[in-house]
């Protein structure tokens, strides 16, 4: 190994993972100090959070944020057990694992589920998904993810949304790796409710997750939970009322959050972070490509934020010593979750510019070098 390794402004490894990523040092700083969880000064801090976040999603006046202590996750199962009423039933659009885990909430909670599932890079069909519609009136709400992390792939969630729309049923989104990078505006796109984290796009440290509710939706959820932490109705009421969540929040965490969109807000906003993450993803599949790595997803499917790579078929391509390789020169990337394809993952989103990418891209050449792996592609594999 020739050349120091890489690191995040704090001496880390880069992590070029789909979140928790890589955050800035100002984001960390923002949480060494106490606050009381009823202190006038949190509270402040946590209202402009939500705010801040009703903003970004074009929703002011319409919606609110409704965050949940934990991670995606619980904001996803907070959103569908909230909003799904126990009469009602769900047809959750899958092409990867997080649509999977939807349908698992779905069913724990006891709602009737219906399921419109495409491999993995596949975007769903949305005729077919009318017709679905159509012919099963019992269904009243539908689940979609907006980029699904497992391939990358951006799914056509605009149109989606019309098409719910037109069909007089209720649209749910995860759009989790999404948010804050790439454009969903709620006075275009009509949905009852939108969850997301504070750990993905929007660059802050893990334990907050978020759902973006229409006012006269979210209204109509009372009673609907099957838990008392995830209700999202009576976790609203209890700001409304006080200012306050329920239970203990992570403070420092929202603090961060609170910087971190700070940040967001002066990199240009949603256009600014799209911009820096769709140029990182540029230089990565370039460069990747120019090295013989395949992309999964041609270029018109695939979203700015986590790219997968089919693995190389050279035997002498160990996936644990590439692993290895990148991390002792400080960049820890992702293993594949597909079930279309042998992959592996490499992230452009967090606290990394074009700049990381091409060491990135430095890195992955020096360990194939000492793999003496020449073509990083599945077409000149046998020898
Ligand atoms: C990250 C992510 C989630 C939430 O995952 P957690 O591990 O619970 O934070 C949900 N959906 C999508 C599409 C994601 O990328």
């Amino acid at each position: 190994m020739n050349t120091k390794p890489a690191a995040s402004e704090t001496g880390d490894p880069l992590l070029l993972t789909p979140g928790p990523l890589t955050t800035s040092a100002s984001v960390k700083q923002a949480m060494v100090h106490d606050w009381g969880s009823r202190d006038q000064g949190f509270i402040g801090i946590n209202k402009m959070v939500l705010e801040k976040i009703v903003e970004l999603a074009g929703g002011q006046g319409t919606h609110v944020t409704v965050p949940v202590q934990g991670s995606g996750t619980f904001a996803v199962e907070a959103m569908i057990t909230s909003f799904v009423p126990k009469s009602g039933k769900l047809l959750v659009v899958i092409n990867g694992a997080y649509g999977q885990r939807a349908r698992k909430i779905a069913e724990i909670a006891g709602r009737a589920v219906a399921t419109y599932e495409t491999p993995e890079d596949t975007p769903p069909d949305l005729a077919k998904l009318e017709a679905m519609l159509v012919a099963d009136p019992a269904i009243t709400h539908v689940f979609a993810v907006h980029c699904e992390t497992t391939s990358g792939i951006l799914n056509p969630i605009a149109e989606l949304a019309a098409l719910v729309k037109k069909q007089g049923r209720r649209l749910l989104v995860d759009s989790m790796s999404a948010f804050g990078a790439i454009e969903i505006d709620a006075r275009t796109v009509h949905y009852d409710a939108l969850a997301a984290s504070s750990n993905k796009c929007l660059e802050g440290v893990p334990g907050l997750g978020f759902v973006v509710c229409r006012n006269t939706a979210l209204a109509e959820c009372k009673g609907n939970a099957t838990t008392l932490v995830l209700d999202l109705f009576d976790q609203a009421e209890g700001f409304a009322k006080t200012g306050q969540y329920r239970f203990t929040p992570p403070i420092h965490v929202i603090v961060a959050l609170g910087k971190a969109i700070e940040e967001h807000a002066a990199e240009g906003g949603v256009a600014g972070r799209g911009k820096r993450y769709r140029e990182n993803a540029k230089v990565l599949i370039d460069g990747m490509r120019a090295m013989g790595f395949q992309t999964l997803l041609p270029n018109d499917l695939q979203a700015p934020i986590i790219i997968t790579f089919h693995m190389p078929t050279d035997p002498k391509f160990v996936f644990q010593r590439f692993y290895d390789g990148l991390k002792d020169r400080g960049y820890v990337i992702y293993p594949g979750k597909l079930t279309v394809a042998d992959s592996f993952r490499m992230g452009c989103i967090g606290r990394l510019y074009p700049d990381h990418m091409r060491g990135a891209l430095a890195a992955v050449r020096e360990v194939l070098d000492e793999m003496r792996v020449t073509n990083g592609g599945p077409a000149l594999a046998a020898e």
